[in-house]
């Protein structure tokens, strides 16, 4: 299989094209990143001189570039995105343009070539919170911050070209990720190099906001079964279930690394913060998935990670 990745420079996308080419020595990889803040080439050491894989620096809004670029590959997996809520909240241009406009340019591109899969990267966030229960596939939208609203967007795009131009679409939707390479915005990587540095650890509010964390690695597999082995016109969770408060979060990292509880530093909630994101995941365990490590298992691997 020839793919391209968009936004294959930053964390979820790098750690896709190295399992990619790790697990299908016969499969090529084209990765297209526009090297914002959030990407790097650094991300993808290892691979950038695998004759099997092409690093084109660029933008998914590029449209001569894109409709070049599809015309050679058989799928699009697009993770390129602007991915912090807090910067969304700051200014949500950015994260329409990219995250909306960006992909409605690889649609109409992917609809003019002859890809067998466009699979669309999005996030347990488009259903928004949810107290008790967990979402499932069929829930509706319900999103509530403006990165959020634009993944949200960009889902509804796909499925329509799905259906009115019948293009070979598949969505999935992940709960939080973490691991290596993720950038240090993020809390994982921002709280253990904060705590390995002996600074403060800051956390929104009372820290009681619950989120479900699958380490990247077992998000990639699954990802990477969709792609093969997904019915078009599908969405799939990827979930855990391994639900934590950021304040549970927050301890298991000062354990880790050994530091003074004395580091928490609670701070303002953030705007319009969501309390809690569960996924139903009956639908992707049924292609045969199912996590390989444990909250804690992918925890100790992201410390020594961050800590090299
Ligand atoms: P990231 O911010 O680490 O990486 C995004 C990448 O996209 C960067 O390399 C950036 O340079 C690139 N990019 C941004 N705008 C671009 C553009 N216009 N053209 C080309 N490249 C561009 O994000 P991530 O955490 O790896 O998330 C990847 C995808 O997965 C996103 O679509 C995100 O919504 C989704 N997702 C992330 C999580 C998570 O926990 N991180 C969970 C569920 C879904």
């Amino acid at each position: 299989m020839r793919i391209l990745v968009t936004g294959g420079a930053g964390f979820i996308g790098s750690n896709f094209v190295h399992y990619v080419l790790d697990e299908h020595e016969n499969d090529e990889v084209i990765t297209l990143d526009a090297l914002t803040y959030a990407g790097s080439k650094d991300n993808l050491d290892g691979v950038l001189d695998d004759p099997r894989h092409e690093f084109v620096e660029g933008d998914i809004r590029d449209r001569d570039l894109v409709t070049d670029l599809v015309s050679d590959v058989d799928a699009i997996v697009n993770f390129a995105a602007e991915s912090h809520v807090d910067r969304s909240i700051e200014g949500a241009k950015p994260f329409v343009t990219t995250n909306v406009q960006g992909t409605q340019t690889l649609l109409d591109a992917a609809n003019e070539a002859n890809i067998e899969c466009f699979l669309q990267i999005s996030t347990d966030e488009v259903y928004g919170q949810i107290l008790d229960g967990k979402f499932s596939e069929d829930d509706p939208l319900n999103p509530r911050n403006p990165y959020s609203a634009t993944k949200a967007g960009a889902d509804l795009l796909a499925q329509s070209f799905q259906t009115t131009h019948d293009l070979p679409v598949l969505i999935t939707r992940t709960c939080n990720n973490f691991g290596p390479r993720q950038h240090p915005e993020k809390l994982i990587p921002k709280f253990i190099q904060n705590a390995a540095a002996g600074e403060t650890l800051p956390i929104y509010g009372d820290g009681s906001n619950v989120r479900e964390w699958i380490y990247v690695e077992d998000n990639c597999r699954a990802l990477d079964m969709v792609l093969r082995k997904g019915e078009v016109g599908e969405i799939y969770n990827i979930g855990s279930h391994a639900e934590k408060t950021n304040f549970e979060v927050t301890e298991a990292i000062l354990d880790a690394i050994g530091a003074d509880d004395a580091l928490i530093e609670f701070v303002e909630d953030r705007a319009g913060h969501d309390q809690r994101y569960a996924l139903e995941t009956e639908k992707i365990e049924s292609l045969g998935w199912e996590t390989e490590y444990t909250f804690e298992e992918g925890l100790e691997r992201t410390v020594e990670y961050y800590l090299d």
